[in-house]
């Protein structure tokens, strides 16, 4: 089968991406804004959802109120389930509108509504809209990493753990597909499935860091190591995977293989889980181009960091940074994303739990 790309480069330029800032308090401070914010939770019927990605004392936050940590399906799953009134949401962007789209009852505050992602960024809904328009024949399937409007324009949403069983279903009923925003997901996908596919050129800007000549020179200093990769990674570095999976089949795989050591390519926040899951075991990151080229985000995503338990702070006491979604918008993306969940009740996978970024 034969994959068409978009002409376009839809790669963030380094420009457009800010640096990674990770805030850092006195044990003082911290422990008195935990101690506030657990009260502040409590007191407003609150739960807190975080991503792997974020900083761990948010992630410790989430386990010790009741909240969650997960990937953004999941995040958004559990905020169904919860009898909280309000959701507070530390990832990005689109994992809030993602948790508001599944919860259109609940209030949905995030910590910094300019935490972005690179994907979404890159993918913008008139753009998008008119690549569409040029293949009608094509069923348009879009990750997770998308906004709101751009899950309203696909027919299925996919996750990283999710995206190669569904293509191969909709190849097998002679489909061709459309794919955004991430290439190398695409490109991973078309090779596991075969499908004929057309690709939107996006990219994660953490991701795409991961470089394979210097991962083929780490692992030769470390034989034994396994290594676990995430499938946003360009294909030099699935190549050398031992594991291809999303942030839970990581986590998981960390916990189940019978090796010690890890090399890990993906972002760094999930170290914590992965170290809660294994804690006898040594995780190392997988080599970036380095801070004295032309990475910024280095192996931890700039926008997954403005999540902060200072700006947490702040949004449950102002009560600012609601996410809103259109009606209209919410209604049609909710399409989609309930294909992907009727297809896994049908097969009785695990989707939840299988989601990226
Ligand atoms: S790590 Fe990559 S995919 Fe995840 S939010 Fe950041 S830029 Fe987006």
């Amino acid at each position: 089968m034969q994959t068409a790309i978009a002409t376009q480069d839809y790669r963030l330029p380094p420009e457009r991406v800010p640096e990674t800032l990770v805030e850092t308090l006195s044990r003082d401070e911290r422990d008195e804004y935990i101690h506030q914010l657990k009260q502040l939770l409590r007191e407003q019927n609150a739960v807190l959802v975080a991503h792997y990605y974020t900083d761990p004392d948010l992630q410790l936050l989430a386990d010790e109120t009741g909240g969650y940590v997960s990937d953004s399906l999941d995040m958004a799953r559990f905020g169904h389930e919860s009898d909280a009134d309000t959701l507070i949401v530390c990832g990005v962007r689109f994992m809030g509108e993602t948790a508001k789209i599944l919860n259109p009852e609940k209030r949905v505050l995030m910590p910094d509504l300019q935490a972005d992602c690179s994907l979404d960024l890159g993918c913008p809904i008139d753009e998008f809209n008119a690549f569409c328009n040029l293949y009608p024949d094509h069923t348009v399937v879009v990750y997770a990493n998308t906004s709101a409007a751009v899950k309203a324009r696909a027919d299925w949403m996919v996750t990283s753990g999710s995206a190669v069983d569904v293509v191969r279903y909709l190849v097998d009923n002679g489909e061709k597909i459309l794919w955004a925003p991430d290439r190398y997901l695409g490109e991973y996908v078309q090779e596991q499935s075969g499908a004929d596919m057309v690709l939107w050129q996006g990219s994660c800007i953490v991701h795409e860091e991961f470089k394979g000549r210097e991962l083929a020179e780490l692992k030769q200093q470390y034989p034994e190591a396994r290594v676990l990769v995430h499938p946003e990674s360009p294909a030099p570095v699935i190549a050398q995977a031992d594991v291809v999976s999303s942030t839970t089949g990581i986590i998981k795989a960390a916990g189940e293989l019978e090796a010690d050591t890890f090399i890990v390519a993906t972002d760094r926040g999930i170290f914590y889980k992965m170290q809660q899951a294994a804690p006898h075991k040594t995780f190392i990151e997988a080599p970036t181009a380095g801070r004295g080229a032309t990475c910024k985000s280095c192996g931890h995503c700039p926008w997954m960091a403005m999540n902060s338990l200072t700006k947490l702070l702040a949004i449950l006491k102002s009560g600012e940074n609601e996410i809103v979604v259109d009606e209209d918008i919410i209604e049609r993306a909710r399409l989609p994303i309930k294909r992907l969940l009727d297809f896994a009740a049908r097969r009785k996978q695990a989707i939840y739990g299988n989601n990226d970024a």
